[in-house]
């Protein structure tokens, strides 16, 4: 890259989370291009190159085309990542994707998880519910996200049924975690190694998918305790760019779900509610730049699951920020989000409402529709 040009960033993946880099790297002056399926929707605000990202030549020979690649999901193969000049690097991404290793290296970096047990057969799960208890969840190992390839466990009678509904494929088997909350820690760590940390995410979930973050979670010690388990973590894998950690809070300690090598949706907030957001920064890191304040203001945002709220609806709000990623409406997928500060409860209460209702809505129209087909 000569001094002039302005860096070329490749995204492997189109979805929103790059359509909200891209936005990013647009007031940054870093052009964002995304590899992905020609009607991703980051393709409205960025060149999209239609990559199958599960083809190694191909997405290498995306990668010629940029500056350096990074990634918007971390279920892209790790054997296809290999020899990228990629940020964050793909040993990195491979813990990450990967429910057993990720749960060993936390262990490694001394980090408290829930009880588990791998199991690779129907014969294995005695001895690994032994080991759990119950409840317990049965997850597989790869390719997990938004709650999909996990099943609860109640009584031992129903792991067959367990094992053959989520395929007969590589699990862990976790004990269900008593938990007071769920968090999340961002950082993001750059070429250099300079680190910074975004405030303890509050993150409420229904059927497996992020509805609601709400930042900051202020719990004496929690922030000192997730920025030393996060520090640890960043070092250890010589990760560049943002990393989300999720964790179950019990009382005062903090036991680590899982990590995304990535922007993640509970960051989405940071985009009105922080100084930088967690886009910027992404790209700061990656390009080895300075990293940017973290200082932020109480700061909600609401996930619009399945379908967005009339345009004119959000209008009568206009401190709420609205994202709509442009995609079709369809039961149960991310389509936008909204942000609005804390202090706005009245908007807070109206939207958590209105959200879930809407969705009901247009869940029971389709449920009817299918119906009558
Ligand atoms: P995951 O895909 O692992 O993040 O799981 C999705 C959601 O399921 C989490 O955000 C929790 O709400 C719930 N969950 C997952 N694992 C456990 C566990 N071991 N104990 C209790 N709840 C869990």
């Amino acid at each position: 890259m000569s001094q002039n040009q302005r860096p070329r960033v490749g995204v492997l993946g189109a979805g929103q989370l790059a359509l909200m880099l891209a936005q990013a790297g647009a007031e940054m002056g870093v052009d964002v291009i995304c590899a992905g399926s020609p009607m991703d929707c980051a393709g409205r605000v960025a060149p999209l190159v239609a990559v199958d990202l599960n083809d190694a030549g191909a997405v290498a020979a995306f990668a010629a085309q940029v500056d350096l690649v990074t990634m918007e999901s971390e279920n892209i193969d790790a054997a296809v990542l290999h020899g990228l000049n990629l940020y964050p690097n793909a040993n990195a991404v491979g813990i990450a994707q990967e429910r057993l290793l990720e749960k060993r290296f936390f262990q490694q970096c001394g980090i408290g998880v829930a009880p588990y047990a791998p199991v690779d057969s129907a014969g294995d799960l005695d001895a690994a519910m032994a080991v759990t208890g119950l409840p317990a969840i049965l997850k597989t190992r790869r390719m997990g996200y938004d709650g999909k390839g996990q099943v609860r466990l109640f009584n031992s009678n129903d792991a067959a049924a367990a094992w053959d509904e989520v395929g007969g494929v590589p699990c862990i088997l976790e004990g269900m975690v008593r938990f007071d909350a769920e968090v999340s820690l961002i950082a993001a760590r750059n070429r250099s190694g300079e680190i910074v940390f975004y405030p303890l995410i509050e993150n409420t979930h229904r059927a497996g998918i992020l509805r609601r973050s709400v930042a900051p979670f202020v719990r004496a010690g929690l922030q000192a305790q997730a920025e030393t388990y996060v520090r640890g973590v960043l070092e250890r894998l010589e990760y560049v760019g943002v990393l989300a950690v999720e964790f179950f809070v019990q009382g005062e300690t903090l036991l680590a779900n899982e990590m995304a090598p990535r922007v993640h949706n509970s960051g989405h907030w940071t985009i009105e509610g922080a100084e930088t957001s967690q886009f910027a920064n992404h790209l700061r890191a990656v390009l080895d730049r300075e990293l940017g304040s973290t200082a932020s203001r109480p700061t909600v945002m609401l996930n619009c699951i399945g379908v967005m709220p009339p345009e004119a609806e959000t209008a009568l709000f206009p401190k709420v920020a609205r994202h709509d990623y442009g995609k079709p409406a369809r039961a149960g997928r991310k389509v936008g989000h909204l942000t609005m500060a804390a202090t706005e409860t009245a908007a807070v209460q109206y939207w958590q409402r209105r959200l879930e209702e809407l969705q009901q809505v247009s869940f029971s129209k389709e449920r009817s529709a299918g119906e009558g087909s």
